[in-house]
């Protein structure tokens, strides 16, 4: 392909703060982004960006008008329709595309995908009714944790089960006609790696990530994780697979846990940029958002390599209020995402420190 050059137009779907991150980051390199969502102009990414349009995913006459304006699309949150994406690729290329999407908007089919290379995954079943649930629970054992097939992030339509948890009352408060119930990994640590693969093929992994979470969400991420080698290789690999079989243009972020036997299992994984990966903003020779922008438009990928030990650690709903001392803090580096509102659980910024 040729490449997209800077003061060309990049289309942004979705308006949260990985696009307003990217945006940014496009805005570096001479790009100019315009952001598709239902959110308005005060949306985190509408804040930042050169142009905006407002309308619902299945709005064709908005589509058409957004795809004749930029040179590529690219998206900064995986539940996008994939329908949305088939009508947008006819007009322009989109980076992931809809079979990526497919993969990565349902649990299942992501285990399957990767069970199907041959990567582990925690043992699961899928469930679409109260029997189904009693039986996927007779054959795992509890604990266990029964998630929303689609749909589900930061801890959401997640029900954990217990030897006493009312099936029937679990399953009616998840709210859905299909889920998996998964058994319970009793996990050393959880890591995620990040990679970036552009249209040649190449691809480019950052450092493993140890990452710890807190009622679901992530809480910190400190870089080099506290694995062994072959652990680290390992979690490396698991991603670098997943992202050439999927064949991502673009950014795939993959969750895994890593089991007190040092095996590495895979729990889920983003077409996008991920939480896990802000610290690359001040520790990485190219951040994250960059290096989206940088595989999207047909530029080399850039080094993926740390600079110095970092934790970042998430400003979650009235975490943010702490402002002024993270920002008179020597060496914290603070981002706040613009959003107007604290409310509980939800990302208003973070901070990243040397470790
Ligand atoms: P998820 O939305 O699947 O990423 O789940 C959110 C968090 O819940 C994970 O990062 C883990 O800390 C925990 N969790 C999810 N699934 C499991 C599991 N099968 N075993 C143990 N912990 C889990």
């Amino acid at each position: 392909m040729t490449m997209i050059p800077p003061g060309s137009v990049i289309g942004m779907l979705g308006a949260g703060q990985l696009g307003r991150m990217t945006a940014l980051a496009a805005a570096r390199l001479g790009y100019k982004v315009h952001v598709f969502a239902p959110e308005g102009m005060d949306s985190s990414c509408g804040q930042v960006v050169a142009s905006h349009t407002q309308a619902g995913w299945h709005d064709r006459r908005a589509l058409s008008r957004f795809a004749d304006d930029v040179a590529v699309v690219t998206l900064e949150w995986e539940n996008v329709p994939t329908e949305t994406v088939e009508f947008l690729s006819r007009h322009v290329a989109v980076h992931p595309g809809a079979a990526v999407l497919a993969v990565a908007q349902e649990r299942l089919a992501e285990k399957n995908f990767a069970n199907g290379l041959g990567l582990g995954t925690a043992p699961f079943r899928a469930v679409d009714s109260v029997a189904a649930l009693k039986q996927a629970v007779a054959e795992l054992g509890v604990p266990a944790i029964l998630k929303s097939n689609r749909m589900g992030y930061d801890g959401k339509g997640q029900v954990r089960i217990a030897a006493d948890t009312d099936l029937a009352a679990a399953w009616a408060a998840l709210g859905t006609d299909m889920a998996v119930l998964e058994g319970f990994v009793d996990f050393a640590c959880e890591v995620s790696v990040i990679v970036a693969r552009g249209h040649d093929g190449q691809m480019a992994a950052y450092p493993v990530v140890e990452n710890r979470h807190k009622d679901g969400i992530l809480d910190t991420s400190t870089v080099p994780a506290n694995v062994s080698d072959d652990v680290a290789a390992e979690a490396t690999r698991t991603a670098l697979a997943l992202t050439e079989a999927l064949g991502v243009i673009g950014l795939l972020a993959v969750e895994m846990f890593v089991t007190r036997d040092g095996r590495v299992l895979v729990n889920e994984m983003a077409p996008r940029p991920h939480n896990s990966g802000h610290w690359t903003i001040e520790f990485a020779e190219t951040s994250q958002f960059e290096q989206l922008v940088r595989a999207v438009c047909g530029l080399p990928l850039g080094s993926t390599r740390l600079r110095a030990p970092c934790v970042m650690t998430n400003l979650i709903g009235s975490d943010a209020d702490n402002w002024p001392a993270l920002v008179a803090e020597p060496g914290a580096r603070l981002h706040l995402y613009g959003k107007g509102e604290a409310k509980a659980g939800r990302k208003m910024g973070h901070v990243t420190r040397p470790a």
